[in-house]
């Protein structure tokens, strides 16, 4: 039961608002979700840009309504300087613009956006810091412009046109170089209270381990990540272990270029050493999902990013240790896993889509 702090009144529990909705006289700004049923009202079939800023490199395409993606072009991340990024958005619109009518542009990127999708707070790969990238960006593109969190984009566009379509409960895990996490609540992208929600890499899972970049010791994305796999593997490489016998032919000896997605490769074709070690990060996939479901209690979890390439080698010992670990597993409904939909391009077609529905509308 509420029960309030002592000394103070009890007060009716607000009501809650399944939809929120703003009043729709003037030029509305919709925060994310919320603009859907707008959309759908209107009908509104206009293209959108999906633009996805990595460490590395630059991905943009043209995305309809439908989530197909029409035309796509692609750039080298410009270092860290805001200026150079906000240039290269530009370009790229000006070039993928040709030729269509696009309504809104949204950009989807590792890091913090405030709630109104406005301000970057913080992005671990660019030099972003409270930085009105929303507010440049207008002033050049001359459109609606929407930030995003890169795995809140993607978790959009699954539910929206993928694996996570018709639920309504959705959580949903990006495996890279480390683990992005978003989650979809009742057609909505769940956030937070100040928009930072869905740091589920960062849960300690093993109090005392490995140091994560984060600070802390013992993150989840520390086991269960593209880059815990790279790290077994070169671990279990330079023990010239002979189970490693074709882990280390495949790199010529050279155990510093071994990465996740080689281990991934050899255990795809077969290796046995590779498939425990896909093995292992599985089963501490499935116990961080299981830590999730014990919190969350969604109705699907879907597994995207470069790791899922793996595919069942990966997912089979992540639901087994889903199973095993589920708090009160036996007396109730278990969530399932699926492997996302999408691909590589979910988080462009997200931020484009999400820019469309959440973006200002006329009224
Ligand atoms: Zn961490």
């Amino acid at each position: 039961m509420y029960a309030p702090p002592p000394g103070e009144q009890a007060g009716p529990l607000p009501r809650p608002v399944p939809w929120r909705r703003r009043p729709t006289t003037g030029r509305t700004r919709l925060r994310h979700g919320e603009g859907l049923r707008e959309h759908l009202r209107l009908g509104r079939k206009g293209l959108a840009i999906g633009i996805d800023i990595g460490g590395t490199k630059v991905a943009a395409g043209v995305v309809d309504a439908e989530g197909r993606i029409l035309n796509e072009a692609r750039r080298s991340t410009p270092g860290t300087d805001p200026r150079a990024v906000e240039q290269v958005i530009v370009e790229l619109v000006e070039e993928l613009g040709r030729g269509h009518r696009i309504w809104s542009v949204g950009i989807g990127a590792a890091g913090w956006m405030d709630l109104d999708g406005g301000t970057v707070l913080f992005s671990p790969h660019l030099a972003w810091r409270n930085e009105p990238l929303r507010k440049n960006l207008q002033n050049l593109l001359r459109r609606p412009v929407l930030l995003a969190n890169d795995a809140d984009a993607a978790a959009w566009a699954e539910w929206r046109f993928g694996a996570g379509q018709g639920e309504a409960r959705l959580v949903c895990i990006t495996l890279g170089t480390g683990i992005g996490g978003a989650m979809v609540m009742d057609g909505r992208v769940e956030r937070g209270r100040f928009g930072v929600a869905g740091e589920f890499g960062h849960q300690i899972i093993m109090p005392g381990g490995h140091r994560c970049e984060c600070g802390n010791r013992g993150c989840w994305e520390q086991y269960a990540s593209g880059n815990a796999l790279g790290r077994e593997a070169r671990i279990l490489a330079r023990a010239n272990s002979p189970v490693a016998q074709d882990l280390l032919a495949a790199v010529g000896g050279n155990t510093d270029t071994i990465t996740g997605a080689i281990v991934t490769e050899l255990a795809l074709a077969g290796d046995a050493a590779s498939r425990e070690l896909i093995d292992e990060v599985g089963e501490w996939l499935g116990l961080g999902l299981a830590n999730l479901a014990a919190a969350l209690d969604p109705g699907l979890f879907v597994i995207g990013g470069g790791l899922c390439s793996a595919g069942d080698l990966l997912v089979e010992p992540a639901r087994k240790a889903f199973a095993r670990n589920l708090t009160g597993r036996g007396f109730r409904p278990a969530a399932g896993i699926q492997l996302a939909a999408l691909g590589p391009n979910a988080g462009l077609i997200g931020a484009a889509d999400l820019s469309r529905v959440s973006s200002r509308v006329r009224a």
